[in-house]
């Protein structure tokens, strides 16, 4: 039945990792006239389209909070917690894609910066037809969410008798957050996405797979500016196989990638003729018992078996056909996966079939077929992302590079692009090039807000500020001369080499940070460089950090609360509003501490720009987060300063150590007032060899861990909510918090009732332990009853 090739030559490769492709001319006129259609006529000319396809058009194109309720209780339970499932892995496998913004001085007074942000907005389409691929909405509407595309439009057609759309693909996509869908299918929904119409916006990506019609609207669309997620054909499996593989586990692979559709390939490279036959007699009998076995045996035409006696040369046929899934069902894996350098997502080892990337591992499912592996990948984080590159020059650096570029320019003869140097370079202007900063007026506005003591201190200068050498016999500090590794005070060196580690993890220059003991030293240091005693004040919102308030007090100054609005949003004109002249802090902690949401950055960058004093965002817990951290702005807006600290990702709560990031002005006058040697000896020397470890898998574990259990306390009776949460925490709801408290400690189980705290009332703060702790805090509160 399937065509088999022993040991082919090289010059057979070409024709056996040949895709079956249709001729399409045809399919050409109708898709172009149908996507002009639409672009002239709109609304109208897609109900118009719509009748003329299948029969009639429904009365409102987009799915009603009536139509979502219906569909909602429609699904199973059961299929509701796998959604629930595959959406928790898919999310965490995403969420660990972002790309740090690139912040490089190329040279003095030359900075560049390469930002990543979201396409504001995009296209899902999903095919309804044979299988409603509601998997699908998952893979494109997650990574779309974390990425944080603002309006995410779906279309997906309805079915023609009653008009409506598929429960499933209504419920997934609610579980992902995506309220705007249209029913519509087809090349006039690639067209209506592409170029709007009176009810629908258009967007500037479209996503998703679909017939020939909708693929080809697609490739219309994206050479007219609108970004597509790749070209896209029929799917393909390649299974590499040993003698290790179990001829049933390969057939049923082979199987269920033949089901997707009469143009799917499944091509077997194997190296024995024995084990190509044993998997053929498998296939047989297995599809037989396939309800799609029509349409398997038509793919199967499509299919074939290489065979190879040698490993090498499978794994070079494998590289020359760059599968969109490999699966590779050999002994060692991992080294043959490890030799592949194209293929659009590979599965490694026996238990590994394509079906588990297809729907729930974490992995997307959205891959580049018809040998495109070999230049794209498949669909990640990034897809839904864009970057912007940023430079400033500083006059130094356009004195120092301006030759360089003024000879470029004039050896492409464009001396126009040379001028625009030159003029620069000649202009006699005597500002020097700090107050030609904008961000600098903005800067001296800030640092008039320091307090008249603090602007005109004369600093303690230690012994070791003043002798900045490392040889010699020191008898300047009091100390005493016996070594016994710490009768020194710590080394500045030292010092300098762990602020270094950190700048460069930051993507900052060291001269932007500040080194606490805990971030809670640099909350402390804010009250005193910038609020006068019993006159300025410092504005919060609540519920939050506590250590702002009790800081203030200490201080002696006005606290002014600003309590978050519904489900913790941040409440960003009554902040404003609460502001006055003597308002000099704004505090916003993001992850906030108690309610672990983390704030837009378009929000907080509200607040920078229009609160008259300084903004301080703590981010305590951004490891956790999908929201990227402010740091990169610290230098384009001098009124922020960001916290963090490596008590929590960094697991070093132990050592204390916390950063104040800011423009360097700031840090300066942080350097000042803080004590003299606020960091000890042993934290020093133990940070520089902790911060050497990767923190990445812990975090990814506790972010997983952290869905995994606001899965499982969402289930139980008595919780009425587990809140959202970018933290390594989560706020839990419930009307029996002190009862749960007590019945958690009574099991030696400690968590924080947070039920005092306004805005918190019937609350738990749970921190994510390790999995096993995970399971044990799970255990004793499934057994709690009221
Ligand atoms: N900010 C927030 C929001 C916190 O929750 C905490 C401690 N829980 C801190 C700062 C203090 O961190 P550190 O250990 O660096 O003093």
């Amino acid at each position: 039945m399937l065509q088999t090739y022993i040991n082919p030559s090289l010059s057979q490769w070409s024709l056996l990792t040949q895709r079956a492709t249709d001729e399409d001319s045809i399919i050409e006129n109708r898709v172009s006239t149908i996507l002009e259609r639409v672009r002239q006529g709109g609304d109208e000319a897609l109900r118009a389209i719509t009748t003329e396809i299948d029969g009639r058009c429904p009365e409102s194109l987009q799915v009603s909070e009536a139509e979502f309720a219906e569909a909602v209780a429609l699904v199973s339970n059961e299929l509701k917690a796998a959604i629930r499932q595959a959406t928790a892995n898919i999310s965490a496998f995403h969420r660990a894609q972002q790309i740090p913004t690139a912040n490089v001085h190329t040279m003095p007074g030359v900075h560049c910066r390469r930002r990543m942000l979201p396409i504001r907005r995009v296209g899902l389409y999903i095919p309804g037809g044979s299988a409603p691929l509601f998997s699908t909405i998952l893979m494109l509407a997650l990574p779309a969410k974390i990425a944080g595309c603002e309006d995410i439009v779906l279309c997906t057609p309805c079915d023609r008798t009653s008009g409506k759309v598929n429960p499933v693909v209504l419920y997934t996509a609610l579980q992902c957050g995506v309220h705007t869908i249209y029913k519509l299918g087809g090349a006039q929904a690639i067209a209506a996405m592409a170029y709007g119409t009176e009810s629908i916006h258009r967007v500037y990506k479209i996503f998703g797979p679909g017939n020939r019609y909708v693929t080809k609207a697609k490739q219309i669309v994206s050479s007219q500016g609108t970004a597509i997620d790749m070209p896209a054909g029929p799917s393909e499996v390649m299974v590499m196989a040993d003698e290790t593989a179990r001829p049933d586990f390969v057939a049923a692979d082979f199987l269920s990638q033949a089901e997707h559709g009469p143009d799917s390939q499944s091509i077997l490279v194997c190296n024995s003729p024995d084990l190509a036959n044993q998997v053929e007699t498998e296939i047989t009998s297995q599809l037989a018992m396939l309800p799609r076995a029509d349409i398997a045996t038509r793919s199967l035409e499509n299919s074939r078996i290489v065979v190879f006696d040698k490993v090498n040369t499978m794994i070079d046929f494998a590289n020359e056909y760059a599968a969109e899934h490999l699966i590779i069902a050999m002994n060692d894996a991992w080294s043959i996966a490890d030799r592949i350098t194209a293929a659009g997502s590979i599965f490694v080892g026996h238990y590994s079939p394509e079906s588990a990337g297809d729907y729930a591992s974490g992995t997307n499912h959205t891959l580049p077929t018809m040998g495109l592996a070999n230049a794209y990948s498949g669909i990640g984080l990034d897809s839904f992302m864009h970057a912007i590159t940023y430079q400033e020059l500083t006059q130094e650096g356009l004195n120092t590079l301006g030759n360089t570029i003024i000879q470029m320019a004039e050896a492409e003869g464009l001396d126009a692009h040379a001028n625009a140097v030159k003029v620069r370079l000649a202009s006699e202007s005597t500002e020097n090039s700090e107050n030609s900063n904008s961000s600098f007026s903005i800067l001296n506005s800030q640092l008039d807000k320091v307090r008249p003591n603090i602007a005109a201190l004369k600093p303690y200068s230690t012994a070791r500020d003043e002798y900045k050498g490392t040889i010699g016999i020191y008898l300047d500090a009091n100390e005493n001369p016996f070594e016994n590794g710490y009768n020194r005070y710590p080394s500045t060196t030292l010092k300098a080499q762990v602020r270094n580690t950190i700048a460069e993890k930051k993507g900052i220059a060291p001269s932007r940070l500040f080194l606490g003991n805990g971030s809670d030293e640099a909350i402390d240091l804010l009250f005193r460089i910038f609020c006068r005693p019993g006159v300025d004040n410092a504005i919060s919102i609540v519920p939050t950090y506590g250590m702002y308030s009790v800081c203030a007090a200490i201080n002696d100054v006005e606290y002014r609360e600003v309590m978050l609005g519904k489900d913790f949003s941040l409440p960003v004109d009554k902040l404003l509003d609460a502001a006055d002249e003597q308002s000099k802090l704004l505090f916003v902690c993001s992850p906030n501490n108690p309610t672990a949401n983390a704030y837009p950055r378009e929000q907080l960058l509200t607040l920078v720009e229009q609160f008259p004093g300084i903004v301080v965002v703590d981010e305590a817990y951004i490891d956790f987060s999908s929201v990227p951290s402010m740091v990169e702005l610290i230098d384009e807006y001098p009124n922020l300063i960001v916290l963090q600290t490596l008590s929590k990702a960094y697991g070093l709560a132990g050592l204390r150590m916390g950063l104040a990031m800011a423009h360097e002005r700031i840090i300066s006058i942080f350097e000042q007032v803080k004590y003299p040697y606020n960091i000890g000896t042993d934290t020093l020397m133990l940070a520089l060899r902790l911060l050497e470890t990767d923190i990445t898998p812990q975090v990814q574990t506790l972010i997983t861990e952290r869905e995994r259990v606001a899965e499982a306390l969402s289930r139980l009776p008595y919780v009425e909510k587990v809140y959202p949460s970018d933290a390594n925490f989560l706020l839990v709801k419930t009307e029996h918090a002190r009862e749960l408290y007590e019945h958690l400690i009574a099991r030696e189980l400690i968590v924080r009732d947070r039920s005092r705290t306004p805005g918190c009332e019937g609350t738990l703060r749970i921190t994510i332990g390790t999995p096993e702790e995970n399971d044990r805090l799970i255990a004793e509160m499934s057994a709690y009853e009221k």
